[in-house]
């Protein structure tokens, strides 16, 4: 079989952990980012620097690969839609539609029967007002959010002046959870009732960032075994091919809700690279490229820690590490607060 070349939309440090299982799987990688100095270039195999609305580009990037996937929600529909014309895209443009709108992705959950938190949708603000039912509450755009970004705390109806809320954008008002515990559960699938799940994994964020992931997490069974459930349900629903995530929040009562999905690789399964016989970002790739299924296995527990910042320092200044400790660089140019610049995984 002649080498097939897989495209990945989007630069960062997941499009290099999948250019770097791609290699593995003797895939040839075409990153595609509007940004310079994206670091998947420096994993992949070729490179391209141009916006997701350059029609000439996303040609070119169209002719020289077999299969496209991406990395990130945030790439115009248009531009996937036109895509999968040209070559198949996966996970398929219309789960991404779906799931990077938040209206949209929470009231497809809840059809499932899923428990979310819950929500409203706000056009105005006026919309707010009447709404002391949902408060204390986080308001959220609609589109664009990540790590913590466009969302907005609100404790009380008079603290709205005071935020400087930009209502050109559409957002969701969401009743805040008395968390207990956060995890995820990452799902690979293959095809219809064919799928590698992972076991929940523990996840403590900071500023609403993402800090520590762990396995095993501490919860009930029912909560190991409901979680589990509802990723597959959902992943069997969307007819998702590839690796997805599903965000859970669990409250004082040990209710469980989606938080959100993430059509992609995620932060929490970096610890998959080490902790499993087979990662989340090489099952992505043998899922979307069609390759064979192998069934995934445990091999040691794991706590992964993000390094954040200038936390990236010592490590890149050779800080001695044991031998299950393993350390990744992202390669980010420039370090700034807030960003991820790299991972530490620790085997237990
Ligand atoms: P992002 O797209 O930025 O990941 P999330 O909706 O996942 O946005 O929010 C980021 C984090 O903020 C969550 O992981 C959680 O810690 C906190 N958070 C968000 N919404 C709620 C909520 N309704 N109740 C409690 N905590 C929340
Ligand atoms: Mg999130």
């Amino acid at each position: 079989m002649s080498k097939i070349t897989l495209g990945i939309i989007g630069g960062g440090q997941l499009g290099s952990m999948l250019s770097v299982a791609a290699k593995k799987l003797n895939i040839k990688t075409v990153v595609y980012s509007d940004d310079e100095k994206a670091p998947a270039q420096n994993f992949s195999d070729e490179f391209i620097f141009a916006s997701y609305i350059d029609k000439e580009k996303v040609y070119d990037f169209a002719k020289r690969v077999d299969v496209i996937t991406y990395e990130f929600e945030n790439i115009p529909f248009e531009t996937l839609n036109e895509l999968s014309k040209l070559k198949t895209v996966l996970p398929k443009p219309s789960v991404n539609r779906l799931i990077q709108h938040r209206l949209a992705e929470k009231d497809f959950v809840n059809k499932l029967n899923i428990r979310t938190t819950r929500y409203v949708h706000i056009k105005n603000k006026d919309d707010l007002l009447p709404l002391e039912d949902f408060l204390p509450g986080i308001l959220k755009t609609t589109t664009m959010g990540y790590d913590g970004k466009g969302q907005f705390p609100i404790q009380n109806i008079n603290m709205i002046d005071s935020l400087n809320i930009d209502f050109d954008n559409e957002y969701i008002l969401e009743k805040l959870v008395k968390l207990k515990k956060e995890i995820s559960v990452i799902i690979t699938r293959f095809s219809n009732n064919k799928y590698e799940v992972y076991e929940p994994i523990e996840n403590t964020h900071e500023n609403q960032i993402l800090k520590y992931s762990k396995i095993p997490a501490l919860i009930s069974e029912k909560i190991f075994n409901q979680s589990k459930e509802w990723a597959i349900l959902i992943a069997e629903e969307l007819k998702y091919i590839g690796t997805l995530c599903v965000e859970f929040f669990i409250d004082r009562n040990d209710n469980l809700y989606v938080n959100e999905i993430a059509p992609r690789v995620h932060n929490s399964g970096h610890l998959t690279i080490n902790a499993f016989n087979v990662s989340q970002f090489e099952n992505h790739i043998r899922a979307v490229c069609s390759l064979e299924q192998i069934p995934i296995k445990k091999l040691s527990n794991a706590v992964m820690i993000n390094l954040i910042g200038d936390q990236i320092i010592p490590y890149r200044n050779n800080l001695k590490l044991n031998d299950n400790q393993f350390f990744f660089d992202y390669l980010k140019k420039d370090i700034k607060k807030n960003r991820k610049m790299g991972h530490l995984t620790t085997l237990k």
